[in-house]
């Protein structure tokens, strides 16, 4: 019999981040000491203000359907946020509420993209973008950037890469996998390019704003002329440890928010009714509620630099954000260790997992073969470790 699956997800690969975060667990429940640094995932508790109000929105019985597109007070919280942070101004028909950030990249993707359109993907970009745009039938088109320019695409690159078929440019800032993060001017020096392409919709994937050791995010729709062409993506996840809570939302130009807002009423009704209660306590508190979440996220930048620095090889740009490093590996390829040869990141980062009992992800799932992630939302004492071992099968 032919496989009865569809060419859609025969074609699609499966997510390297929670493929990986499976694997490890596997290896652990088969008592093997394996130490987990794949899953970008906090591991802190979500906060109690935030716990405390979905518990008070169970007893006050939340329970129906919610708007599609999401609560109207919720929306209001998202509002209010997108001033206090990044002095956007939306109207509630420009913001929706999904199942985490990435069902919000999902619905834009369905929205904007037709067969074959092109999407710029600066690379490393993460894991999921490329396959999202092919499940929408468009095109990823990577633009590989290097530890020399910080992992950052350069105005130039942008340039190059846009033809007459370009339809969206994707990009995260902070950046998962590099930590990187673009400043107001490179943002800028990237909208002199885009203001001359009035057709390109910007995705700007700032679910890792507030992890920032500089405390200077700026936002793309921020800059001349793109705020009625980017669609700004956050979410709860990262910066407010909920990941399993699924609740990510988007500003953006009212249009493509309908558009989303359609999508959702066909495939989900919306999310989750004491999540969105528990998000609005979330956004609503000030940020220093949540600073010694960030304050920890930069120590353990700081001890995994220092750290991963001693180890002959790993050349490393200084992250100013999200929690992972991406170091360039390249040096081992060709050496043989522990009877393994090592010809790419992804031979290199399974003999972590083989060796040094590590989980990483290799970095061509995020679009650099020369690189692996290392997630470093772990414990100071797990990440010592980690990184002791690493040294020791690389010595
Ligand atoms: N964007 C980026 C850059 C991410 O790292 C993640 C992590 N999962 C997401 C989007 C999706 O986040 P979520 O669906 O948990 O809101
Ligand atoms: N975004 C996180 C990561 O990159 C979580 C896993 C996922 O959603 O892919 O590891």
């Amino acid at each position: 019999m032919s496989n009865p699956l569809s060419e859609r997800i025969l074609q699609m690969s499966t997510s390297a981040t929670l493929a990986m975060a499976a694997k490890a667990r596997e290896l652990k429940s088969e008592g093997k000491d394996i130490i987990g640094l794949s899953l970008g995932e906090p591991d802190f508790n979500t906060p109690d203000f935030i716990k405390e109000a979905a518990k008070e929105a169970i007893d006050q019985n939340y329970n129906s359907y919610s708007p599609v597109d999401g609560y109207a007070d919720l929306k209001q919280a998202i509002i209010k946020k997108f001033k206090r942070d990044n002095g956007l101004d939306y109207q509630p028909g420009q913001i929706v509420v999904s199942t985490g950030a990435k069902q919000s990249l999902a619905n834009v993707a369905m929205a904007v993209i037709n067969p074959g359109d092109e999407v710029i993907l600066p690379a490393p970009y993460w894991v999921s973008y490329s396959e999202i745009v092919k499940l929408a039938e468009g095109v990823p088109v990577e633009v590989p950037t290097s530890i020399d320019t910080d992992f950052k695409m350069t105005p130039e690159q942008l340039e190059k890469a846009i033809t007459p078929k370009t339809k969206m440019l994707w990009y995260s800032s902070p950046c998962n996998p590099s930590g990187s993060v673009y400043s107001k001017e490179e943002l800028e020096a990237l909208a002199v390019v885009l203001r001359k392409h009035p057709g390109i919709i910007v995705v700007s994937d700032e679910i890792y704003e507030h992890i920032n050791f500089k405390n200077a995010h700026h936002s793309m729709a921020a800059c001349e002329g793109m705020y009625d062409r980017t669609v700004t993506v956050n979410g709860v996840s990262k910066a407010f440890a909920m990941t399993g809570w699924r609740i990510g939302y988007i500003g953006a130009p009212e249009y493509i928010a309908k558009a989303c807002n359609k999508i959702q009423g066909q495939i989900t009704s919306g999310a989750n009714c004491i999540a969105q209660r528990a998000t609005i306590a979330a956004l609503e508190a000030p940020v220093s509620n949540i600073k010694y979440m960030i304050d920890k996220f930069h120590e353990r930048r700081d001890l995994v630099l220092k750290l991963l620095g001693e180890i002959p090889g790993m050349n490393l740009n200084v992250p100013e954000g999200a929690f992972y490093v991406f170091p360039d590996i390249s040096y081992y390829f060709g050496k043989t260790i522990k009877g393994k040869t090592i010809n790419n990141a992804t031979d290199f980062s399974l003999l972590l997992l083989e060796e040094a009992l590590v989980a990483t992800v290799t970095g061509e799932a995020f679009g650099n073969p020369n690189c692996i992630r290392i997630s470093y939302a772990a414990s100071e004492a797990e990440l010592q470790e980690a990184i002791k071992r690493i040294k020791e099968v690389l010595s």
